[in-house]
């Protein structure tokens, strides 16, 4: 199993494949070209493809496709994608096409592989079984200021087991980088070893290969030859990771690395109503990595691009709060006493909350708008990053936990608080309740201590969520990529923070914030919203901001200025907005 399985606690992903049945053809639901690049047998393949147009579907079903048509072990099947939320949805998808097959494909991110390698491998890489993953030690300068713009994705999220026991050295504990660099290392020094796994993984699939950095690139290299079934996706006006050391030459050079490589292009976008189409097309035009970009809406639906300027963020807050109750048909506490929602979670416009995502550039926007959701009862969630190390407690039990013999993690979960409970007084209720919030992955563990210590290092999360909860995400567009919703709004669309902009600082990558914007776009189904605020303060200053100068790319036509209600400016407040 992959390092990195843990159930992530966020929206169950929405799988639209169904079970291929016996004789259905499992390329069935593609069109043309898509099947073209699915049905591709051996050797590179490159698909190159904007937002939207089932390049994530097309790897599934190749996938899917290998094992059933060409009896492809799936053991042999490697598929890395970049999140570990996108991982799920991958592990999701290809267990709806081929349920008896799908839970032996290796499915992880980038990160996870790297896991995975150490552990196989730590004696060649001289660790121990017991290797621990430590929280790269933040640059100091850095830190403060850039907290804002570094957003990350869970990908990034790492653990600190180390500072879990006494600050003895230990020479096993490694850095989140090192997973990647120390496995890169360990095959280049011994190539029996990587052609070990390249035997074991002849068919390799990355998905949002456009975000590869250096050692995560060496890795690849060292696992496919030049020839190899090495898969490649994505969409390089979508690389928004060059802050984290990603390249999107990678990916320009595909064919040059993978000479024999066949590429296919992918052009119906499926998910997006035309006008979301046509106004991201238009936004990304000035820094597009693709000359002559082709990008048609499938769908026929012509709801115009909500568009909503706000005085600051609570005013923006406001607007988003009130345009998701009008699109619910009146969602909250006081539409229930009106008899307008059942209370049961059925709304009816058919739209539910967790039809609906709230995007932004920076952690520090989701405040005012929490506070807004929060006053009017609309449920949400938000992707905190809510990792199990970070609750109290839970350092020191993994740090314990090693003294407390084999067998099953449930028991050695409870010797380890008990024995903290007594050497710790008044801590008690702290330690129980961490271990309340760690049994469900010890019972994953079973026996695993290292597993259960991995997965902690690589950002397990607390188990909290409802799957059935319908609730709004909150998230930032960077762990948006690769996901979509009926209904988006993309909040902080001004001057400042989309393009994001340091105070002080002047090196900010243009081109990226725009690819950002419109992968912030296109996550949108059939309503986007865009929003701005005048005025905002940011580290301790109020600054008059306004509309970013991506906006000016789209062409009015498309849009449609709203009032604070959510309405079309000028018509009667309470006309319901239509929806589908
Ligand atoms: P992104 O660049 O954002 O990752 P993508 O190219 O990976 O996008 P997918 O997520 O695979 O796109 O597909 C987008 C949506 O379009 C999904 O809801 C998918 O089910 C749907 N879709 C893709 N291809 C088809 C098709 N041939 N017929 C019907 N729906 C499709
Ligand atoms: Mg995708």
């Amino acid at each position: 199993a992959a390092a990195d399985s843990v159930p992530h606690p966020d929206q169950p992903p929405k799988t639209p494949e169904t079970p291929a049945e016996p004789g259905r053809d499992v390329l069935g639901g593609l069109d043309p070209d898509q099947r073209t690049a699915a049905s591709h047998l051996t050797g590179p393949l490159l698909i190159v493809a904007g937002p939207g147009t089932g390049k994530t579907r097309t790897l599934t079903h190749r996938i899917a496709h290998l094992m059933r048509e060409h009896r492809v072990d799936p053991a042999e099947c490697l598929a890395i994608t970049f999140t570990r939320r996108a991982a799920e949805e991958m592990r999701a998808r290809l267990a709806a096409l081929l349920p008896d097959h799908a839970a032996r494909v290796t499915v992880t991110t980038f990160h996870g592989l790297g896991a995975l390698l150490l552990r196989e491998q730590h004696e060649r890489a001289g660790l121990s079984a017991n290797f621990r993953i430590v929280e790269e030690v933040e640059e100091v300068e850095a830190a403060k200021e850039t907290r804002d713009a570094r957003e990350t994705d869970e990908g990034e999220a790492v653990g600190e087991l180390a500072a879990a026991e006494d600050g003895r050295a230990d020479p096993d504990t490694i850095d989140f980088q090192d997973l990647l660099e120390l496995p890169v290392q360990l095959l280049t020094k011994e190539p029996d070893l990587a052609a070990h796994y390249r035997d074991r993984w002849r068919w390799i699939s990355v998905d949002e290969y456009q975000d590869v950095d250096e050692t995560q690139y060496a890795l690849l290299r060292l696992l496919s030859t030049e020839d190899g079934n090495l898969t490649a996706i994505g969409d390089p006006d979508q690389a928004i990771y060059a802050f984290r050391g990603a390249d999107v030459g990678f990916f320009l050079r595909f064919q040059a690395d993978f000479p024999a490589a066949t590429s296919v292009q992918l052009t119906r976008n499926y998910r997006s109503s035309r006008p979301i189409v046509r106004g991201a097309v238009q936004a990304i035009a000035p820094a597009s990595l693709i000359p002559g970009r082709m990008l048609t809406a499938h769908s026929a639906e012509t709801q115009r691009i909500g568009i909503f300027e706000a005085a600051d963020p609570a005013a923006e807050a406001a607007f988003i709060t009130r345009t998701i109750d009008r699109l619910l048909g009146g969602t909250s506490f006081h539409s229930l006493d009106s008899g307008r929602a059942d209370g049961h979670g059925h709304h009816p416009t058919g739209i539910d909350f967790s039809d609906i995502a709230v995007l932004y550039r920076t952690d520090a926007q989701a405040d005012p708008i929490m506070d807004a959701l929060t006053r009017a009862g609309v449920p949400y969630q938000k992707r905190s990053h809510d990792r199990l190390l970070a609750r109290p407690g839970v350092r020191e039990i993994a740090g314990e936990l090693r003294q407390h013999g084999t067998g099953p993690l449930a028991d050695r979960l409870q010797s380890a608080v008990s024995a903290l409970v007594e050497t710790r007084l008044g801590q008690e209720i702290e330690f129980r309740s961490a271990a309340d919030l760690l049994t469900p992955l010890a019972a994953e563990c079973g026996d695993d201590l290292a597993a259960f210590l991995g997965r902690l290092a690589l950002g397990a999360e607390v188990d909290a969520y409802d799957p059935r909860a319908d609730c709004v995400a909150l998230l930032t567009v960077h762990a948006a990529k690769g996901l979509e919703f009926p209904v988006v709004f993309l909040a902080g669309c001004e001057h400042g923070m989309m393009p994001f902009w340091l105070p002080g600082a002047d090196d900010h990558d243009q081109a990226e914030e725009r690819r950002l914007f419109f992968v912030g776009m296109t996550r949108a189904k059939e309503r986007l919203f865009l929003s701005y605020a005048c005025r905002r303060s940011r580290f301790g200053t109020e600054r008059e901001t306004g509309a970013s100068i991506f906006l000016r790319a789209i062409d009015p036509s498309l849009l449609e200025r709203l009032d604070a209600d959510g309405a079309h400016r000028g018509k009667p407040r309470d006309r319901q907005l239509r929806l589908l």
